[in-house]
């Protein structure tokens, strides 16, 4: 009920949701990642099995890659949803997200109070316990992030044909930083709406060839030497995308 949460945020949409939020007029953006693929990680390698749920599958010239990517809604200030009574106006259909909020979706990020925009005083000792151990108390959160990760799935091999409508064809090499992407509000709501998010199968894989972009001009050799479509940052002054970069560029 204080509202922190609905502040200054980069929210993550499944695709139902983001067709949701462009129908109420709102505008989403699409933060793109690229991960080198050449073999499959061992089913025991839980990490990478996470990111192969999460993402499709592509090529960059001659390297295969999977994407990630995720769709935002992005705005500086208080959510467009929220009343000056701190109030959700959309409570009953508020994406996944917040619904889960603290909590993590990620399984491989901690519930780290200090990085959550709660006041101090919410985690106090006299507060309701949220969780015990890292296991969370409250059982529908718990099935709400289970539905997120299984609507993440689901939703991945859609995203290809999704940034084929919308032309977007440049991701960032993943944990290095991402390709944000803006589309119009029409353009995103006529591809979502013409995506069959309910399709009992894949989407037909697109024939995207992906663009690795980067900041660090040593990854930008590397991957020109494995044969990757590739460009430095420096070299894209008026790209249709932002580059969000983790380090300084070099
Ligand atoms: S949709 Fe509702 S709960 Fe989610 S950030 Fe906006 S106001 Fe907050």
């Amino acid at each position: 009920m204080c509202g922190q949460c609905c502040h200054d945020l980069r929210l993550p949409l499944s695709l139902d949701e983001a067709l949701a939020w462009l129908t109420r007029g709102g505008t989403v953006q699409l933060f793109c990642e690229a991960i080198p693929w050449p073999d499959e990680p061992p089913a025991s390698h839980l990490q990478a099995q996470h990111k192969r749920r999460r993402s499709f599958a592509s090529n960059s010239a001659a390297l295969p890659v999977r994407v990630i990517a995720t769709i935002v809604a992005t705005y500086d200030g208080p959510c467009p949803n929220l009343g000056a009574d701190m109030r959700c106006g959309i409570y009953d259909a508020r994406p996944r997200v917040c619904r889960i909020y603290p909590a993590e979706s990620n399984p491989f990020i901690e519930l780290a109070p200090a990085s959550k925009a709660c006041p101090p005083d919410a985690w106090s000792q006299h507060k309701p316990v949220f969780s015990v151990a890292g296991k969370l108390v409250d059982a529908r959160i718990a099935q709400v992030i289970d539905e997120s990760r299984a609507v993440d799935a689901r939703d991945a091999s859609l995203k290809d044909r999704l940034c084929a409508l919308l032309r977007i064809d440049t991701a960032a090499l993943a944990n290095e930083g991402f390709a944000i992407h803006s589309p119009a509000r029409d353009d995103a709501l006529h591809a979502l709406q013409s995506l069959d998010m309910h399709a009992d199968r894949a989407a037909p894989e697109s024939a995207t060839q992906w663009r690795i972009v980067s900041n660090q001009r040593a990854t930008v050799d590397t991957l020109a030497s494995i044969g990757a479509l590739h460009a430095h940052t420096s070299d894209c002054p008026n790209a249709a995308f932002e580059y969000l970069g983790f380090n300084a560029a070099t």
